[in-house]
């Protein structure tokens, strides 16, 4: 019976979704997790552990949540700079409202378009939402090619067009102006997706409302709240109001905006945290730059670092590193520039030098 299901899934599940494969997340178990860009601190602070979990005992779970998140909005207003009049919609994670966005504006028979190397779901969730998808190669140092991106935005006429400010996997943050020649020349909405805004210095949220194209993401993810599953899309109201129309009414659960709301409550906390990471990226920049058998340490504007091995070493440093109790992420196959490139995110001091002495012990 089980060839049988095999065989009824193969004839039935949509052809492009059988060539995907499943977002992978590598087994972290009794490891330092420095692979997916969480903060290393602990959340709630223990100071904070009974009135946080007196704030989530206050949430009736046998009612369903605020379909409109209000009280978490108003906070988000409260620490971000979302411009008067711009509308917010979230998502459970920004992961959500890309998916949500494909809905609304792309699908069969239109196209959407994202640099490479750059996040692995703008692919993934165009596929998945039956999008066609269309990459333009960023220029020498992973910074916008803006000729080359004004020629695809004429090529394939994108409906959405995704830039991840700063630009994950490689770290850097992306030339304003060059983000804003693309914005100007698309006929399609940009995405600009600012999931590390707190490690960088420049945003285009306060410019929500100047651009009639623009849409901002952001996310609590990589500044502490990993686990609450809390996106943040900001635009003018004209696009919130029809993206709204995709959304799962009840899409973030109770606990999620309260376990948020709380937390923004105590945002200079979560900021204190930033600026730790912050301060420790250029400590781990300059170990790895000072490490002989790494080649290369692109810059970072986000809580990650990506650096290069000599030409085969990428994944045998990887797998020394897994062995020695250390998870990064292997980037060697997952873009040709890639090659022998690994990505470490900043964790506390320890897990840091941790990481840097099997590093220096794997060469
Ligand atoms: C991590 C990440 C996201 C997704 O974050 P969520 O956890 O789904 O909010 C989106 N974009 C980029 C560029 C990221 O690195």
């Amino acid at each position: 019976m089980t060839g049988d299901a095999a065989g009824r899934a193969r004839a039935c599940v949509r052809p492009e979704i059988q060539g995907l494969s499943a977002y992978a997340v590598g087994d972290a178990r009794g490891l330092i997790k420095l692979d997916a860009m969480e903060s290393p601190w602990p959340w709630p602070e223990r100071e904070w552990a009974d009135a946080w979990a007196e704030a989530l005992g206050r949430v009736e779970a046998n009612r369903y949540p605020d379909p409109s998140a209000a009280g978490l909005k108003a906070a988000l207003r409260r620490v971000m700079p979302v411009p008067q009049g711009a509308g917010l919609m979230l998502g459970n994670g920004s992961d959500e409202l890309i998916q949500l966005l494909n809905l609304a504006l792309a699908g069969a028979g239109r196209t959407v378009l994202a640099p490479a190397p750059s996040f692995a779901m703008y692919r993934i969730i165009a596929t998945v939402t039956g999008s066609g998808f269309a990459e333009v190669e960023l220029d020498e140092a992973f910074g916008i090619d803006v000729e080359a991106t004004l020629e695809a935005l004429h090529r394939h006429r994108p409906a959405v067009v995704y830039l991840a400010h700063p630009n994950n996997p490689t770290g850097n943050a992306l030339e304003p102006e060059a983000v804003e020649a693309v914005i100007r020349a698309a006929e399609g909405v940009v995405v600009v997706d600012e999931a590390y805004y707190a490690y960088a210095d420049h945003s285009f949220l306060p410019r929500v409302m100047e651009h009639p194209n623009l849409v901002v993401l952001r996310t609590l993810s990589k500044v502490g709240l990993a686990g609450l599953r809390v996106g943040m899309l900001a635009a003018h109201p004209a696009w919130v109001e029809e993206l709204e129309k995709c959304r799962m009414p009840y899409n973030l659960g109770s606990l999620a905006q309260a376990g948020a709301a709380f937390a923004l409550e105590h945002n200079d906390r979560l900021e204190a945290a930033v600026a730790r990471v912050r301060a420790e990226r250029e400590r781990l920049a300059a170990a790895l730059v000072a490490q002989a058998g790494v080649l290369e340490v692109l810059p970072s504007a986000t809580n990650f670092i990506t650096f290069r091995l000599p030409p085969g070493r990428g994944g045998a440093v990887h797998e020394a590193l897994r062995r020695g109790g250390v998870l990064i992420k292997n980037l060697d196959s997952s873009h040709p520039r890639l090659a022998d490139c690994l990505r470490v995110t900043v964790g506390t001091p320890e897990e840091n030098d941790a990481f840097l002495n099997i590093l220096g012990n794997a060469e």
